[in-house]
């Protein structure tokens, strides 16, 4: 069998005095080449799981492999962090202010090879989009721009793991696309692989070829977005990656659907409001416009349910419809 390209083996960490903290014994396996994503609620341990695998944090249990071989822990080296991997986080402290973005990106290369420190820093500029910025001070740059610039700098020395924590948190939509984009295009022209922590399914359902997700510092489940999307195995994920309907038993029978398990869920895409002649009786209480799309809540005897509506203007609050359910999961 191949050397995975990394690797964490029984790996975990508990921080001292917390009860349920850190992460606990995870195995996990990372091929080369792809994005990984890390999905979980605040607190499940994903910005420890990422230091772990950096090597930003030792490990109580286990190891970290990289290429078959130990990362070593922060005690062990001068500085922090495996050479072949790359972090960028929120903070952008690192930057300096007062330099243009031009000298940001190229003070990480060498000076010995003032030609190759040129065009490889030209290059790079222009796979973020940033030529314009060039010649800016950092320190006038807007967030999203400042993330870029970080980017950039990690990107500059080929590291053969990027690792991203939350980095597009302050940074609006559009932006986030154009940059998920361009990640997505580096990692299809160099083999980089990207390991990122996020909580924006959106974000991780377009970038990712794979998802792990992280519960209360365990593996919970993982696979590739567009199945877990379809049939997540767990309750917390279909919560993570929709903003879903959850009903119990109790509820999902008024609703008229059979069901022995606790909960049912419901996608907003799985449901669809129709006039019949005889039963309009659920009421449309709040419409709730989303750009190209509506959420409609629609509620029956103290039970509401997200409603996806492409069709604008249809309804207004107040309104009467009945509701088709096409699909639903049970847990
Ligand atoms: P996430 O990134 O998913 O929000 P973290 O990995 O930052 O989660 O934290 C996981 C858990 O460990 C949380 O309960 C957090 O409070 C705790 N934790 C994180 N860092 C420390 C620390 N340095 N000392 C004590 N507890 C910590
Ligand atoms: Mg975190």
């Amino acid at each position: 069998m191949a050397t995975p390209f990394l690797q964490a083996i029984s790996v975990s960490k508990t921080y001292p005095g917390a009860l349920v903290s850190g992460i606990q014994k995870t195995d996990i396996t990372i091929n080369k080449g792809g994005i990984t994503a890390i999905i979980g609620e605040s607190g499940s341990g994903k910005s420890t799981l990422l230091k772990l695998l950096f090597g930003l944090l030792s490990p109580d249990t286990g190891e970290v492999q990289f290429k078959g071989e130990r990362i070593r822990g922060p005690a062990e080296k001068l500085i922090p962090g495996h050479e072949a991997m790359k972090m960028v986080t929120q903070q952008t402290d690192d930057l300096n202010l007062y330099a243009k973005v031009w000298d940001n990106i190229a003070s990480m290369l060498p000076h010995n090879d003032l030609k190759a420190k040129q065009e490889k820093t030209e290059k790079m500029l222009r796979q973020l989009k940033m030529t314009p910025l060039a010649d800016k001070r950092v320190v006038d740059l807007s967030g999203g721009e400042k993330q870029r610039v970080a980017i950039a700098r990690a990107l500059i020395v080929n590291p053969e793991i990027l690792l991203l924590d939350e980095p597009f948190n302050q940074v609006d939509t559009s932006f986030r696309e154009g940059l998920q984009h361009d990640i997505r295009q580096i990692v299809k022209e160099t083999g980089l692989t990207v390991i990122i922590v996020s909580h924006d399914p959106a974000e991780v359902l377009s970038m990712a070829d794979e998802l792990l997700v992280l519960k209360n510092g365990e593996i919970l489940e993982s696979g590739d977005p567009k199945t877990m999307y379809r049939k997540p195995k767990h309750l917390y994920t279909a919560k993570l990656l929709t903003n879903c309907t959850v009903l119990t038993c109790a509820e999902a029978k008024i609703c008229g659907l059979k069901t022995k398990t606790d909960h049912i869920v419901i996608y907003p895409e799985w449901v669809e409001t129709v006039k019949t002649w005889t039963r309009n009786d659920w009421e449309i209480k709040q419409v709730l416009f989303k750009g190209c799309y509506e959420d409609l809540i629609v509620e029956r005897k103290g039970i509401t349910i997200r409603v996806l509506n492409d069709q604008f203007g249809k309804y207004v609050e107040g309104n009467k419809v009945n509701l088709k359910l096409n699909r639903w999961l049970e847990y």
